[in-house]
Order: structure tokens, then C-alpha cells, then sequence
């Protein structure tokens, strides 16, 4: 028992000693909730409260619910039920549905995707399969909030839903569904919870026998609970208050997909009898990472209402490293390097994690790491090759490789031609689509024509066939089969986990906050989840964004508005870094010279400015050479303003090399020297 209480602090231990009965624990990022229901599930188990099966414990991911079984495990309370939801439920169904319903519990439904198809067709909207997952997610989303195919449009239209497909035809294509569904006696996931509340809401005897077996209830993340999820836990407790759950509204972030911080930050209404109980010490992470979680926080304004502050109680690690790159593949390779460096200095592959915002930004990480020799695994997302739209790209290109004229036209900008026009029919148009499913396939698809791009800058005046055998390659390299390795994941799937080494990418505004976040509550969510990224950091913390997509683009893009005061205003990083002035990108080399936007005033000196031409006529008239051959314009602009006073700070200028230095060094310092 003694052991259960060890290395909880006191908050924690009042949390696992709160008699049976309602409990909530409203707490931060890495302050252990997940450890203190574990070890309240093992107390209650051992102090003879509630046997090992009256208990039910619900947690968010399949991934967890393992997690928790073998950390129940470990603390003496083996074959506990932890579930999801949706599995807690298949297995309940599964028992009741002989007496409830009669016969076999009717199969499920493991893609609802062709069922979908059916309906969409007999109303007469599309079939693609970017309109199907979208109706598919709009019809998830009506369910998971409790929407009826009558009452989808009006609850859409108040959620500000925004879907590709008009409301209405969704609404029909729902209602569609949801008959031929049940006359092929089918059920979806979301079905289990629907029918597991109505039977025990409904029948008695059934209620009877759930309710005498299982009377304790443990619910992880309960900031992200669906009213779908809401309603069966309610049908589980049946009027009864067994109830321990733990959150942090700070994290919610599947708000989009119905859920919502409701039910966890009203606990105490609902259950004013409930000892709530808030914790602050982070456990998980140093000093110099929460601090910036904390700022994160701070940043979404006054009138936020859940705002907790973590405190730090590990011993100080490293600050965290910004840094920006003038484009993505740059951005990932960087990364790579550095990952490949911290594995070679004997860190293990799976304490490192790549978080980014969509799982359309793994691809370019898939390639960097595998290129840097690491091993990694892709969670919550498909890998890049695996995507259907990406093998159906790759089968076109195949198709055209193999049925184009040996004399067929080739070379670069022809090549991007005719990907662009050979995948425009499945799904890549010229501007982009709304958020959604046709979106997430015309990223990954944009994605197959930057590797014709990069195949083309790579020059050899590539054509189809060298694409066609460029993406097999790629392929097949990524395939290899790695457990031992970097988690690549989304914001979305990294939640509850944790890592040595957190490398945050491509946090671009747009990215993140992504570019469909519009009303304030889409870029609060945005904002969590950058709270979420940050936490989940033990030791090192990397974020980095880069000014453009492909290698050579135009530098357009900006980091994210989030780190405005949490990152340095502008790193210094000489040749792709930001205007000393205003912080905005530098473009071109005069620019880059000298670290100013050319519209941004100069902080030189006229005089010394003065002083500088009149040595550089002086010198090229000794020389016989042009004015522009001892020093640019922009160097000398430069050298005013940064007033070196010896070699290094000479060096440190761009244009400036060892030969210049030998040549003019002592002479441009001795002018300077005589300006000061
Ligand atoms: P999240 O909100 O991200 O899900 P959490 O609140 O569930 O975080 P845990 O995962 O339970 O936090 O704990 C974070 C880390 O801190 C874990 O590594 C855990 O073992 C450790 N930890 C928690 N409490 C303590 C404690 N009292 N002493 C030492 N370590 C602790
Ligand atoms: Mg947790």
C-alpha cells in the first residue's frame, strides 16, 4: 500500500485517497493525472473498495488503454478494463445483444466508406472519395453530437460547420446511410455507443445486470469527451456518482469533431459533492520548457477561462532552440542531422519525436530521416505512400511513362506539366480546396508534384519514366520496417504522450495556426495545440519553420503569430535570416549583405559611409581595377553599419572572405577607426 502512495506528491495522493465517489482532477500538461488515476485505480483495488472487475477505466486511444493495463500492471492490479470507449462498448453490446435485441450482435462496419458511396449515389451527389470522406466525417462529427440526419443542418449551421457538400445533401445522404445500414443489419463505430446508451436507458433488466457489475468509472482526457461519449458514461453510471475523471481544458482539441471541456470544467456542478483536486507541478518537463508553456498559454489573452499555470520542479536542462530555414526540405534535413546527431551520441530513437500540425507534412520528413539513415514510425496518419491518392498518382505517372513516345517531349518544366495535368482529374486543381478531405488529397498530391519539381532541378532533363521510377524508389525506401525508431506524428496523436526530444516543424502561420482556423475559438483550438506540441517535451525542445515550401521558392512565408514573444524576433543566422529592423524576410543578396530590408532605414553613418567610397576610389584608382571589384555598394553599406573593429567582425559581413580581408582588412579598419 505504503508503495502505491510513494512518488505521488501531496495533491496527487489526496486525488488517489478521495473516498469512492465523484473526483476530479482539473490539472496542466506532465502534472501526472494519468499517473494518479493509475495509481487511484490500484488503491481502490487494494484497499478492498471496489474489486478489480467492478472497475471500468476509459482512456482516449487504443495506445493508452495498453499504456494504462501495463502500468496497472505494474502496480499490483493486473486485468483491470482499460478500454476506449468504443471498445468498452463492442464488448458490452456483444453480452446484451442476444437478450436486448435478439440473435448475434450484427457486424461492424470497419470502413463505412462503401456504405457512404450507396447513399451519396441515391441521392445523386458525388462518389470521388475525397466527397465521401468528407460526408463520412460530417456524418461521424452529427453522431458524435447527438445530431439526428433531421436535426444535422440546423446543429451544423449553429457548430459553423463548414463542409464541402451543401448541409442538405449531407443531412440526406445521412439519413440514406443510416437506413441502409440498418436494413443490411450493420452497425459503425459510433453506432456501439448509440446503441449501448439506448439499452440501458431503456431496458431494465439489462441495466440491472450492467449496473450490479460494474460500479466504478475512471475516465483519462476527459477535456475531449463527445456528448455521444458523454451519454454512455452517463447510461453506465445510471444516476450513480462512482465517477473519477481528469483533464486539462488546456489541451482540447478535437473540439472540431464535437467534443468539448463542458462536462469537465462543470464537474462540480453536476457533482457538488465532488472533491476536485488541481495540480501544478509538472513532473515531466524542465524548468525552460514550461516556462514557454506557459507563455503559450498566457498568449490566448485575458478572457480565457481555464487558464492554469504549470510550475517547474525538475532540475534546469537546455533552453529551447528556434530556428528558421529558407525552405522545407532544408527545414527537414536540418532536423534529420541533428536527430541522427543525438542517436549517434546515444540517445535511443524512441525517446525523439517530429510533431507537425497535418499529416501531409510527414513526407518530407519521411524522406530527410530516411536519407539521414534514421528509422522512424509514422503515428494517427498513413504514411506518404501508402495514401490512396498517392498510389493512384503513382499508377497514372506509371500508365503515361509507359504509353508516352520514346521522342515524347521532355525536361523539366514540361515534366511538371504533365503531372499537373495527368493528376488534376483526381483531385489536383489549380487553387486549393476548403478544408476537408479533398484538401488533406490535394496536399498529398501537391506532394508528388514537388518531387517532379525536385526530380527537374536535379537536372538530366528528367521525363515521365524517370519520375515514374523516381516514386517507386522512393517507395520502396521508406517501406522498411522499423519499430525501434523516431515517432513521426501529428499534434493530434502525440496527445497524453511524452519525449526526451520534442523537434516542433513547420510552424508557419497557416500552418499553424492553419489557414481554415478563422473564428477566434478555430485559432484558440490552434493555439492548444501548440500547448499540447510544447508539453510534451521532456528535456529537448526544437521548433523550427521554414520561409518557403520547395528548395528556391519564394520566401513568403512567415513563422507562426503563436511564437511572437516566445521565440527570439530574429535569429541570427547569416544568409537566410531576418531584417534587423522590421524582422521581415530577407530576399535579396544586398539585403542579405546588410541584414536590412532595402526599404527599412540604415543605421550607418553617412560620414563613415562617405569616408568608406572615398577610400574605395582612392584604392581601385591604385589598382586600375572598377570601384565594384574592391567592394560592392551593399558590403560597404555593411561594413558602415555593423563598424567592425577587427578581422572576425570583418569576416562575420557577407562578401568578405579571406582574400578581401588580406587585401583591404587594415585599411577599411583604420577607416572606421578614424570615424568613430
Ligand atoms: P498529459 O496532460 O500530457 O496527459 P499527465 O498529467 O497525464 O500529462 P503523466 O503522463 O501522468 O501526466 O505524468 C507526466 C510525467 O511525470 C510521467 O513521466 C510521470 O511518470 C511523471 N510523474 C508524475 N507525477 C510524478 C511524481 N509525483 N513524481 C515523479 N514523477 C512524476
Ligand atoms: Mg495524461
Amino acid at each position: 500500500m505504503r508503495d502505491l502512495l510513494d512518488g505521488l506528491d501531496d495533491e496527487q495522493r489526496t486525488a488517489v485517497l478521495a473516498p469512492s465517489g465523484p473526483v476530479c482532477v482539473l490539472a496542466g500538461a506532465g502534472t501526472g493525472k494519468t499517473r494518479t488515476i493509475t495509481h487511484r485505480i490500484a488503491h481502490l483495488i487494494a484497499t478492498d473498495a471496489h474489486p478489480v472487475s467492478e472497475i471500468m477505466a476509459v482512456t482516449f486511444t487504443t495506445r493508452a488503454a495498453g499504456e494504462m493495463r501495463v502500468r496497472l500492471r505494474a502496480l499490483g492490479a493486473p486485468g483491470v478494463q482499460a478500454r476506449t470507449f468504443h471498445s468498452a462498448a463492442l464488448k458490452q453490446l456483444r453480452y446484451f445483444w442476444p437478450t436486448a435485441v435478439g440473435g448475434q450482435l450484427w457486424p461492424l462496419l470497419e470502413n463505412k466508406l462503401r456504405l457512404v458511396a450507396m447513399a451519396s449515389r441515391r441521392v445523386g451527389s458525388g462518389t470521388d472519395a475525397a466527397t465521401l470522406r468528407d460526408l463520412a466525417g460530417e456524418i461521424e462529427w452529427a453522431k458524435a453530437t447527438l445530431a439526428a440526419p433531421s436535426t444535422y443542418q440546423a446543429a451544423a449551421a449553429k457548430a459553423l460547420r463548414d463542409p464541402s457538400v451543401a448541409p442538405e445533401t449531407v443531412a440526406k445522404v445521412f439519413e440514406v446511410y443510416e437506413s441502409v445500414k440498418r436494413d443490411a443489419e450493420q452497425l459503425d463505430f459510433d453506432d456501439l455507443l448509440l446503441h449501448t446508451s439506448a439499452i440501458l436507458e431503456d431496458n431494465e433488466t439489462v441495466a440491472r445486470e450492467f449496473r450490479a457489475r460494474y460500479r466504478c468509472f475512471v475516465v483519462d482526457e476527459y477535456q475531449d469527451v463527445t456528448p455521444l461519449q458523454q451519454r454512455t458514461l452517463q447510461a453506465w453510471l445510471g444516476g450513480r456518482n462512482q465517477l473519477t475523471v481528469v483533464g486539462d481544458a488546456n489541451q482540447t482539441i478535437y473540439s472540431f469533431a464535437g467534443a468539448s471541456p463542458k462536462h469537465l470544467l462543470e464537474f462540480d456542478k453536476t457533482y457538488p459533492e465532488a472533491s476536485v483536486i488541481r495540480l501544478e507541478n509538472d513532473y515531466r518537463s524542465t524548468p525552460q520548457v514550461v516556462t514557454l508553456a506557459n507563455r503559450v498559454i498566457a498568449g490566448a489573452g485575458a478572457g480565457h477561462r481555464f487558464r492554469l499555470k504549470l510550475r517547474a520542479v525538475l532540475p534546469d536542462g537546455p533552453q529551447a532552440v528556434f530556428s528558421e530555414h529558407p525552405d522545407e526540405p532544408t527545414e527537414a534535413s536540418e532536423v534529420s542531422a541533428k536527430i541522427a546527431a543525438r542517436i549517434e551520441a546515444g540517445m535511443p530513437a524512441s525517446s525523439i519525436a517530429i510533431l507537425y500540425r497535418i499529416n501531409a507534412q510527414s513526407e518530407v520528413y519521411e524522406k530527410a530521416l530516411t536519407e539521414a539513415g534514421v528509422p522512424y514510425v509514422v503515428k494517427g496518419g498513413q504514411r506518404f505512400f501508402a495514401r490512396a491518392e498517392v498510389r493512384q498518382a503513382m499508377t497514372l505517372v506509371r500508365r503515361a511513362a509507359e504509353s508516352a513516345p520514346e521522342t515524347h517531349e521532355r525536361g523539366g518544366p514540361v515534366l511538371i506539366d504533365q503531372v499537373r495535368e495527368l493528376l488534376g482529374p483526381i483531385g489536383l486543381s489549380d487553387d486549393p480546396p476548403p478544408p476537408g478531405a479533398l484538401r488533406d488529397r490535394w496536399d498529398s498530391l501537391l506532394g508528388v508534384v514537388s518531387i517532379a519539381e525536385e526530380l527537374a532541378d536535379a537536372g538530366n532533363e528528367p521525363g515521365l519514366r524517370e519520375l515514374a521510377a523516381e516514386l517507386e524508389q522512393r517507395s520502396e525506401a521508406q517501406h522498411a520496417p522499423t519499430i525501434e525508431g523516431v515517432t513521426l506524428a501529428s499534434l493530434h496523436a502525440a496527445k497524453g504522450l511524452e519525449w526526451d526530444a520534442v523537434h516542433l516543424v513547420g510552424l508557419t502561420d497557416g500552418t499553424l495556426p492553419i489557414q481554415y482556423a478563422e473564428t477566434p475559438e478555430q485559432v484558440e483550438e490552434e493555439r492548444r495545440l501548440l500547448y499540447v506540441g510544447v508539453t510534451r517535451a521532456r528535456t529537448h525542445l526544437h521548433v523550427s519553420w521554414a520561409l518557403s515550401r520547395t528548395a528556391g521558392g519564394r520566401r513568403s512565408r512567415r513563422r507562426s503569430r503563436f511564437l511572437t514573444g516566445i521565440a527570439p524576433d530574429a535569429p541570427a543566422r547569416a544568409g537566410t535570416g531576418r531584417c534587423r529592423v522590421c524582422a521581415g524576410p530577407l530576399i535579396t543578396p544586398g539585403e542579405i549583405k546588410t541584414g536590412r530590408c532595402h526599404n527599412c532605414p540604415s543605421s550607418a553613418d553617412p560620414q563613415l559611409v562617405e569616408a568608406l567610397k572615398t577610400w574605395r576610389r582612392q584604392r581601385s584608382a591604385d589598382d586600375s581595377v572598377p570601384a565594384f571589384v574592391v567592394f560592392s555598394d551593399a558590403t560597404l553599406l555593411a561594413i558602415a553599419e555593423r563598424r567592425p573593429t577587427d578581422d572576425a567582425a570583418l569576416l562575420a559581413i557577407p562578401g568578405i572572405g579571406p582574400t578581401k580581408l588580406d587585401s583591404y582588412g587594415c585599411e577599411v579598419l583604420a577607416v572606421v577607426g578614424r570615424t568613430r
